[in-house]
């Protein structure tokens, strides 16, 4: 059975030397709908939880939200970084509390403090579904990614071979050791 989850992102960006107007820094509410494919797990009748699948993810795409998104070799970014510095915001502040866990992958370098992504390729729909996919394949059964923002849509499906072993009471992962994280059982 397939389960989707979606997630409302808003974001900044540009496209770093594209002809047109995304060469200009602007600002997107991007819907990214996440499906996951696995075993209904009896005894609660979900893939997973939704609030599972919602928590896990939010976790990192929470450094996307409220944030800046821009590619490694922009020289927006050390302007930017320039200016958070002399406001001391860079490194932090007491109403930024919102944040994601920071992560770092091949694709992209969160920095939570400064609500920025860094990101190694432009950050279209088709690099977002990417970085996404990447960041959590691991713990979720990902069979589709659509991310959808302003007038574009990408979306990207992935072949599903393995079973993620989920506790029978509150259908969450099991832990390396077979023991559920949320209520203790053990396989
Ligand atoms: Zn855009
Ligand atoms: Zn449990």
């Amino acid at each position: 059975m397939k389960s989707q989850t979606t997630f409302y992102l808003q974001y900044a960006h540009r496209f770093l030397n594209f002809r047109g107007e995304a060469q200009y820094l602007h600002g997107h509410t991007g819907t990214l709908t996440i499906e996951v494919e696995d075993t209904i797990e009896p005894g609660v009748n979900m893939v997973f939880p939704c609030n599972e699948i919602k928590k896990k993810a939010w976790k990192v795409l929470k450094n996307f939200d409220h944030a800046l998104i821009l590619r490694e070799d922009d020289p927006l970014l050390p302007a930017i970084l320039d200016v958070y510095e002399k406001q001391m915001i860079k490194n932090g502040h007491p109403q930024n509390t919102m944040k994601g866990d920071a992560f770092s992958t091949e694709l992209a370098t969160a920095y939570p403090d400064c609500r920025i992504v860094v990101t190694k390729e432009t950050m279209t729909v088709e690099g977002m579904i990417k970085i996404v996919y990447d960041l959590l394949k691991n713990d979720l059964n990902i069979s589709k990614i659509v991310f959808q923002s302003g007038d574009n849509t990408a979306s990207q499906e992935y072949p599903i071979s393995e079973t993620i072993e989920r506790c029978p009471k509150c259908g969450v992962k099991l832990n390396e050791n077979g023991v559920c994280p949320k209520c203790g059982f053990k396989k």
